[in-house]
Order: structure tokens, then sequence, then C-alpha cells
């Protein structure tokens, strides 16, 4: 089971494989990049080929250090997660890890502390993971899984070496969907597609959730209508309450008017995300210029971009919708 069996996430795998292959991992990593996109399937892997016994710059995935890692118990590789009913990383946490760390490998070849996602450690427990960061124990490699650098303290974040996580292809999902669960193709697809390159949204039992969410947000776009400026403020408004919700909300609005998009230059629904929503998408084709639809697209990704950044939110949403209803 080795890399090569990781669907996907070319560009940091050769990034670590070749920081592997020199021995020159760094003390710590920042992996970026949208939800349940593989980033913690990534961390493991590379944990697994730190441990394994035999090969050192790949893995085996049957050795005995290899199945701790699958199973969860390898005594030097941890995986650090709000306590069980908590919503938080505590300092406690991050200080007993710390003194994991600094003790030596058990059974592998470094201590190795995988923690997901990062933004959930409070203040206190980011500070006191950046002590250990200032002064890594040798021999230690800590990993830090998160979908945007926000809530991170910067001095954090500059102490690790960032790699970049990106969705898959919709085709790579299905593909995915189909070997691992049996599923149909029609449905692999639809499921894909509404992931957004996710397969662990794919997989996730909130899909169905989201399915209908991104559902009721779409027709509100729909929904307004030409001059109605008010109206788009206040869903503008409404979004803005949540930053996940809000980017999500512009991952599903650049989806949607890609779909728009293909359905105006092929007039069919072969390869649309939003299978379920085919009518109204027939409908919208009429309403826009291709043009437009471009423009729209990239403003929900600027949006996303600038949300990201922590931009005032409501501001950001109200002019994106401000500015949808100017195009329509
Ligand atoms: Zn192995």
């Amino acid at each position: 089971m080795p890399f090569s069996t990781i669907i996907g996430h070319d560009k940091p795998l050769a990034i670590l494989r070749r920081a592997l292959g020199k021995d020159r991992l760094p003390h710590a990593y920042l992996f970026l990049g949208p939800e349940g996109v593989g980033k913690k399937t990534v961390a493991l892997a590379l944990a697994r080929a730190i441990q394994c016994e035999e090969s050192a710059s790949d893995f085996c995935g049957r050795c005995a250090n290899c199945m701790r890692v699958t199973n969860r118990n390898h005594p030097d590789v941890r995986v650090l997660e709000p306590a069980s009913g908590k919503k938080e990383i505590s300092i406690q946490q991050v200080r007993d890890l710390e003194r994991e760390l600094s003790l030596k490998p058990f059974s592998g070849r470094r201590k190795i502390a995988v923690v997901d996602p990062a933004r959930l450690m409070n203040t206190p427990a980011q500070n006191a993971l950046l002590k250990t960061l200032e002064e890594p124990p040798r021999d230690s490699l800590i990993i830090l899984i998160s979908t945007s650098t926000g809530g991170l303290l910067p001095t954090l974040i500059s102490r690790c070496v960032r790699l970049s996580f990106t969705p898959l292809a919709v085709d790579v999902v299905a593909e995915l969907l189909v070997a691992r669960k049996g599923m149909r193709q029609e449905q692999a697809r639809f499921l894909a597609g509404l992931s957004m390159g996710s397969p662990g949204r794919a997989l996730s039992a909130e899909l169905e959730l989201l399915v209908e969410r991104r559902r009721v947000w779409l027709e509100k776009i729909c929904s307004l209508g030409a001059g109605d400026y008010q109206a788009a403020m206040a869903v503008g408004g409404e979004l803005a309450a949540e930053k996940e919700e809000s980017l999500r909300f512009l991952e599903w609005a650049q989806g949607w008017y890609r779909d728009i998009m293909v359905y105006a230059i092929q007039k069919n629904s072969d390869r649309i995300l939003n299978p379920d929503c085919e009518e109204v998408i027939r409908q919208q084709a009429n309403r826009y210029s291709l043009e437009r639809l471009l423009l729209l697209r990239s403003r929900a990704a600027r949006t996303a971009a600038r949300i990201q950044r922590n931009v005032n939110r409501r501001l950001a949403l109200e002019n994106f919708f401000i500015q949808t209803l100017r195009m329509s």
C-alpha cells in the first residue's frame, strides 16, 4: 500500500517524498486545504513511511509499524483531536504531547504528532505548541491540519512548512466511490459533484444535510429579482453569520455558475455538478451571457479568498450578492 495508491495530491506528495528520500523532513508541516480532501490520509501515509520497517522512503502497509499507524496504536504516532465531548484542543493535551515528543522513539524512527483540526487548539494551547516548535525535540515531526490559516497564530504558522491540498477532480472522486463503496456510476457522479472534489465529504453522513442546505441557498440566489438590493443584502447578512457556511456557499456558487455555463454550451446535463437542479439550471442558462457567468464564478472565488483572509464577512457577501443582481 505505498504512496502510489493515494489518489490525487501529486504536488504535496512529491514534496514530501523528496524530503523523506533526502532525510530532510522539517520539524513541522501545515497541511492546508478543503475539508475532507485527504490531508489526514496523506499525514498518516507520511507517518507510515517514516516508521515503516520495509522501506526508508515509502511504506509497505503490512509491517508491524505500518499496521500500528493504521490501527492508531503506534506508540510514536499521536493524533491530537479534541477530547470526546469537547470542542477544543486544550493546553493540557498539548503539554502531554510535548512530554511525549521529548522522549526517544519507542519503535519507530521519529516521534510524530498530527493535530487535526489545528484551528481547534485554543490560544493557550497554540502558545504552548509554539514553545515546542521554537525548540523542537530531536527526531520529532508535528503535522498541523487545517482548512485555512484563519484562527491560527501567525507565529505558529511561520514555524511550519506549508503544503497546499486542492480538491480532486469530480471524476476521480466518483471513481473512488465506485471502487471503495461499490456505488453505481450515476450515484457516484452525483455525490462526487456535490462533494466539490472532497472524498471525505462525499462519504460523510452529513452529505444529505449538505445537499439540502445547498439547494436552499442556491434557490435563494435564483429567487433574487433584478434590482432587489434589500433582499440581496438580507441574504448576504444571513449567510455571513458563519464563516464555514459562507465558504461552503461560495464553493457551491462557483459550481452553480459553472453548471449554468456548461448547460448553456452543451444544451444537456451530462457533466453538471448539480443534476438534481437541472430544471432551474436550464432556466438560468437563458438568463446570463457566458461572459457574465465567468465573471460571477470568479467573483465567488475572489469573495471566498477574501473571507479566508478574515475580511468583514458581511460586507464581502453583501457586495457579492449586489454584484450578482447587477449582472442578471
Ligand atoms: Zn511497513
